[in-house]
């Protein structure tokens, strides 16, 4: 981009004035905005969007979680048409409210479906991002077989893979890596994951989300992002309302790490509040973001069980956030500006 601007300056001064003058001018406003929308786009289930397009995000929900483990799962497990009908009013609902877009963070093997994501796209007109990657926590049960015997390059390249063409033949790309590890300190399978998120993040600028939790396996992430050269803008830290030590979310945000509060509900609302104004006090608000980590249809359960609807940070959070002193702008931040931020691809190295 430097080098781009220096060229268009010197082209401007050599031949002005003039019509030519003009022309260049032209060119180099051209050349400027076409870089800027290349650096900012996001990649959403219908394909690309400039960044400034995200609108008001949840960056963090679900449509569809099926918790029955790698070895048994498959799109088998659900009709989609039945999904649709339970989750569409879901949908509408915070289109109603004013959202744009939503970010579905189940992984493969655990219910990811790209293709329901599409059809619930078109009939909803809400725009959802969905992820590459591997859930490694919970002892490896949502790790298929070839998570265990390959190598982290190996891992990478499946998803670098999805990230170039498509998932699945579907023509359906990833706008996130989405991983997930222990809450304690990271095991074999976790350290595995992360490298693979590392490798895959270097090729694809697509932003690492983590389940994480806790403050000891956040750390050790974002030493491993170090090892590799990546810059800590690259990962998001989530479910980090679990840690209740907030010195630790801020030293991580200082950091450049993006913080996730994201399994808000109306007994979390102090302290989601709290940590708001703390963050504001510290100057670190474009480093938050909140959600609701709600829906969860669930395959093999009667009607797909009880699914939570995503409205209770409208109606309930952002009313207490304004109530205790943030301002518009500062709820644009964070439900606007912060995800636009964090989803848009680009290799976040630490030298860049
Ligand atoms: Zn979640």
């Amino acid at each position: 981009m430097k080098t781009i601007a220096y060229f268009c300056k010197n082209l401007f001064f050599l031949f002005s004035p003039g019509l030519f003058h003009c022309l260049c001018l032209c060119l180099c406003l051209s050349l400027f905005y076409a870089c800027n929308t290349k650096e900012s786009k996001i990649i959403t289930v219908t394909g690309e969007i400039p960044a400034g397009e995200i609108g008001k995000t949840l960056h963090h929900e679900h449509l569809l979680v099926d918790f029955i483990g790698a070895d048994s799962t498959g799109y088998f497990r659900w009709n989609r048409d039945s999904v649709v009908e339970k989750v569409l009013p879901y949908l509408l609902e915070i289109k109603k409210l004013g959202y744009k877009t939503l970010v579905e963070c189940t992984p493969a093997y655990l219910g990811r479906d790209p293709e329901l994501m599409k059809m619930l796209v078109e009939k909803s007109g809400i725009q959802i991002i969905t992820n590459t990657g591997y859930y490694s926590a919970v002892g490896g049960k949502f790790i298929p077989p070839h998570g265990f015997t390959e190598t982290a390059e190996q891992l990478a390249n499946r998803w670098i893979n999805e990230a170039k063409n498509g998932i699945e033949g579907t023509g359906i790309y990833p706008g996130f890596i989405k991983i997930s590890v222990e809450r304690g300190p990271l095991t074999e399978i976790n350290l595995k994951v992360v490298e693979a998120a590392c490798i895959t993040h270097k090729t694809t600028g697509l932003v690492i989300m983590s389940h994480t939790g806790l403050a000891v396996p956040a750390f050790q992430q974002l030493e491993i992002l170090e090892k590799h050269g990546i810059h800590p803008s690259a990962f998001i830290w989530t479910h980090a309302h679990n840690e209740q030590d907030n010195l630790k979310m801020v030293e991580a945000a200082q950091k450049g790490a993006w913080i996730a509060f994201d399994n808000f509900n109306p007994d979390r609302l102090d302290r989601f509040v709290e940590f708001a104004l703390m963050m504001k006090k510290e100057g670190l608000l474009n480093k938050l973001m909140f959600s609701h980590d709600a829906g969860w249809y669930q395959p093999g359960v009667a009607g797909g069980g009880n699914f939570r609807g995503f409205t209770e940070v409208e109606k309930l959070l952002i009313p207490a956030l304004e109530k205790n002193g943030l301002s518009q702008q500062d709820i644009y931040q964070l439900f606007t500006a912060n995800p636009a931020e964090a989803f848009k691809v680009k290799i976040r190295l630490n030298r860049s």
